[in-house]
């Protein structure tokens, strides 16, 4: 994959290692064959924003050693469907959240908070001001296993436009580390897609969500 290619030269301009930084290939509006042939190439890790288009998906290729995501808006309700396939969340946005994925996950998932860096009204996540209070009720949570933050900056045709919020998305995470208000260090910084990822590893991004420029444009029904 060409996109392999221009991670690994992202991550040297920038001194760092590209094993260091992961490849979520987005497969959302795309067909499960689309899938299977991204597996066939060699990428591992997909992730999807629709409960059921997860589900579909990763019954359909169940057997193929896939690690799934979720990146999308997650409903309480819906957290019951996702518990059989998500490796991880990427989009813990609340505590009520929170407290239902501690209820109904058997074993600790991996999670991310999701960041509204802009304040964008249309935009899921949480503001800056209350990471703090969220991951205060995380403590406690013990099948929440948090790893780091996740943002996506407004769309601007300008992907340096999104510099300035990975920059905040690694100084909010360095913060919480040097405070200590998780257990652990947090490591990850979901940030980069298919316009801005190579900005995003510059800035610090461990793990790349990219759709377009693995599967081709999204057509919408
Ligand atoms: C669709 C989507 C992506 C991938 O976007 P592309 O521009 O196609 O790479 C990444 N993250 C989230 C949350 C998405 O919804």
């Amino acid at each position: 994959m060409i996109i392999r290619k221009r991670i690994s030269q992202a991550a040297e301009k920038s001194g760092r290692l590209s094993e260091n930084i992961k490849l979520i290939a987005v497969g959302k509006t795309h067909k499960t064959e689309e899938i299977l042939e991204a597996r066939n190439a060699g990428q591992l890790i997909f992730a999807e924003n629709y409960v059921q288009e997860l589900k579909q998906k990763a019954e359909a290729l169940a057997g193929s050693k896939i690690e799934w995501h979720f990146i999308g808006h997650l409903q309480r309700n819906k957290v019951k469907y996702i518990v059989p396939f998500a490796r991880c969340i990427h989009s813990l946005d609340s505590i009520k959240l929170a407290e239902e994925i501690d209820k109904r996950f058997k074993s600790p998932i991996d999670c991310l908070i999701e960041v509204n860096l802009a304040g964008e009204e249309s935009k899921t996540g949480i503001s800056e001001d209350e990471v703090p209070n969220l991951i205060e009720a995380i403590k406690n949570l013990d099948k929440i296993n948090l790893i780091g933050l996740m943002t996506m900056p407004p769309y601007d045709e300008n992907p340096e436009k999104s510099r300035p919020y990975f920059k905040k998305l690694c100084k909010l995470l360095k913060k919480i580390n040097e405070q200590k208000l998780y257990q652990k260090e947090l490591k990850e910084l979901s940030m980069g897609m298919s316009e801005d990822f190579e900005i995003a590893i510059e800035e610090g991004s461990t793990m790349l969500r990219i759709g377009t420029a693995i599967f081709g444009e999204r057509v919408y029904k």
